[in-house]
């Protein structure tokens, strides 16, 4: 089931989602823009699905024909537009999904909702082609673009939408949500909650994710040892690394969370602010060790490899002056 009561966060969206429907104000088209995991799929289900609701007080009811069809994913009312090509959304693909078909009244709704996901993929044609049906659109019509890049998005198709921008969700709600959901101890679902930054996807996904745990263990063992690792060592880490070269992104923002928590404990010598609590043994030995400058190096040195890995610069060498700089400091 979905609703706006399953989503945790973006409460502002929310209510200016539920009054617009609500005061019959509900605008014809809407850009969700956030980053990928951020929840954007849910308040456009959750949306869509209030729209065409039945009992039409706000919210869905949970209790119509219409909200079963959604719930079964066979709402005649609601489309997810889809596309040929992977990685583009074709002025083909708008015509024949949206602009042919929108001129059909809906089937058993008020309202029949539009779902671009990915928005950021279509091309200036296919937007081009959109225009004249967002500026003119019959007025059933409820148009939801998904997007992590807002700036893709051509001026005049912003121009004719309500732009919501998802804010990252607080870390406490997140912890509580996984704790409460997927029954996680406390301890994972703190560690969860940090890295994933206010994105409640990516927390989810980490909750969830055998393969993120064992990425996690083996990160937890390096960092521990890292400052009494040989060399050659560490050139042997690195080697084991690349298992988990897809998710590098990933690895270098959990080591991110272990650095703060370095640099809080230093500050603070609090441990229940740490992320990291139950590792607080090792966290204090480098948080003695090193010096401010050195662990503002380390900070430095992340974001550092993090551009070199965006930027498609060897792994291993990145990999390389990343755990020197750490052992170094
Ligand atoms: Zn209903």
């Amino acid at each position: 089931m979905t609703g706006f009561g399953d989503i945790i966060g973006h409460e502002q969206i929310i209510e200016h989602f539920k009054s617009a429907l609500k005061n019959h104000q509900v605008s014809h088209a809407y850009i969700l823009n956030g980053e990928n995991g951020s929840g954007k799929s849910m308040l456009a289900k959750a949306f869509a699905k209030a729209l065409v609701c039945e009992a039409g007080y706000g919210d869905s009811c949970n209790m119509c024909r219409a909200c079963h069809q959604f719930d079964s994913g066979n709402h005649p009312d609601v489309k997810w537009v889809t596309h040929e090509k992977a990685n583009s959304i074709g002025v083909d693909d708008v015509r024949e999904q949206i602009n042919n078909d929108i001129v059909i009244k809906p089937y058993s709704s008020k309202y029949k909702v539009y779902i671009i996901d990915e928005a950021e993929k279509m091309t200036v044609q296919a937007q081009n082609a959109l225009l004249k049906t967002i500026e003119e659109p019959p007025e059933y019509a409820v148009i939801l673009f998904l997007t992590n890049t807002l700036d893709v998005l051509l001026q005049t198709v912003r121009s004719r939408c309500i732009i919501m921008n998802l804010r990252s969700v607080d870390t406490k709600m997140i912890q509580q949500y996984l704790m409460q959901k997927y029954q996680l101890p406390d301890y994972q679902a703190r560690v969860c909650a940090a890295y994933a930054q206010g994105n409640v996807g990516k927390a989810i996904m980490m909750a969830t994710s055998e393969h993120f745990r064992e990425m996690q263990d083996f990160l937890l063992r390096l960092l521990k040892r890292v400052d009494d690792m040989e060399v050659y060592e560490i050139v042997a880490a690195i080697h084991d690394m690349t298992a988990y070269k897809m998710d590098i992104r990933d690895l270098i923002d959990l080591m991110m969370v272990w650095y703060r928590d370095v640099l809080i404990l230093k500050a603070t010598e609090d441990i229940n602010q740490l992320v990291y609590q139950d590792e607080h043994k090792y966290l204090q030995k480098k948080a003695i060790t090193s010096s401010y400058e050195g662990l503002n190096n380390i900070m430095e040195a992340l974001e550092k490899a993090k551009i070199r890995l965006n930027a498609n610069v060897n792994f291993d060498i990145t990999m390389e002056m990343l755990l020197l700089t750490i052992k170094e400091n």
